[in-house]
């Protein structure tokens, strides 16, 4: 069998259920956060619903022409729409499907017979960003699905969907994989890198194909190390500074709003690794070669102020998923951080 969904048995084998009695659902939303496996997952499941030898274990068989085409995007049957089509670039990529896709592709593709498989399959990412135009579009489907036909949403949170919408599918949540899972992952994988795995692994908390995009790319670990000075700085930096930042964030933002939330993923591991830190639980740190910095953070901050700074980033990722306006929000943390005086 070969699924290529690191971890996740439990929604493996409500697949696995589903298709040993004939019953795939006309519509699934698969949620977890960015880099957990959202796109393999939904193309684990265009290959069972189309594959032409689904052995004893009711998984797709990897190798059949079906699961071929699908693996390399080449399948007539199976659209994706917001992601780039390199397979190693999958999710990081993911763009909202626009107003204009929806109708003048997916409503025109949608009610089309299968050419070359048994199940059409459309994929559309990033759902939770989506206007009203948007989800009303994909509601009509959802509500008259044709048949042979199977719609996949991708969403980070489902909490800012349409109550309709999600009710119409069955929902896929996507948890955190085990460290040694992913270290499995990695492994298997003929990798090319000078970085450790373990550092990534840790790094990765829980989403294997983040782990694999770092370890095959160097930007993707820079880029973590950018975030961090970035946010280092601003918890010592004065309210100038910190504004100016904010308006940066927030015009970056508008271009791109994984880099934003990638930024904010960063603070929120940087303040969770101070806490373990000030706690005595060092061997949980994930940033490990950053020690004594972190150790100076935990005795400037008591574990009370560490706590209300996870708590204001949370809600500030919160509000911007919430399409609250990003200056508004983002001015409102850099107000309420703590100023950290590292020098006394
Ligand atoms: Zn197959």
């Amino acid at each position: 069998m070969v699924w290529k969904t690191v971890g996740q048995s439990a929604s493996i084998e409500r697949i696995s259920r589903a298709v040993n009695l004939k019953r795939l659902s006309h519509a699934y939303l698969i949620c977890g956060v960015a880099g957990i496996g959202k796109l393999t997952f939904a193309l684990d499941i265009a290959k069972v619903a189309n594959c032409l030898e689904i052995d004893e274990n009711l998984a797709p068989c990897g190798s059949c022409n079906q699961c071929h085409r699908i693996d390399s995007y080449n399948h007539t049957d199976v659209h994706v729409y917001g992601v780039r089509k390199d397979p190693k670039e999958a999710d990081r990529s993911a763009t909202m499907v626009t107003i204009e896709q929806l109708r003048e592709d997916f409503l025109k593709q949608v009610h089309r017979k299968p050419y070359e498989g048994r199940t059409r399959v459309f994929i559309i990412t990033a759902v939770e960003g989506m206007r009203s135009e948007q989800s009303n579009i994909l509601l009509k489907t959802l509500e008259e699905p044709p048949e042979n036909v199977m719609i996949i949403l991708l969403a980070q949170n489902p909490n800012n969907l349409l109550a309709t919408i999600v009710s119409r599918c069955q929902v896929l949540t996507l948890e955190p994989v085990s460290e040694s899972e992913i270290q499995q992952y990695l492994s298997s994988i003929a990798l090319d890198t000078d970085v450790p795995l373990e550092e990534i692994v840790k790094l990765s908390r829980g989403r294997p194909e983040w782990a694999l995009r770092a370890a095959t790319n160097s930007d993707i670990l820079e880029n973590v190390e950018t975030n961090l000075n970035l946010f280092i700085e601003c918890l010592t930096s004065g309210l100038s500074e910190r504004f100016n930042l904010s308006r940066n964030l927030s015009s970056q933002f508008s271009r791109d709003r994984e880099s934003v939330y990638e930024f904010l993923d960063t603070a929120l591991t940087w303040m969770r690794d101070v806490l373990l830190f000030s706690n005595e639980r060092i061997s949980e740190v994930i940033h490990i070669s950053r020690n004594d910095q972190i150790g100076q953070f935990s005795d400037m901050l008591d574990p009370a102020d560490i706590l209300e700074v996870l708590k204001l980033i949370r809600i500030t990722i919160d509000n911007l998923r919430k399409n609250v306006t990003s200056s508004l929000v983002l001015d409102n943390l850099m107000l309420k951080l703590p100023t950290v005086n590292l020098s006394n």
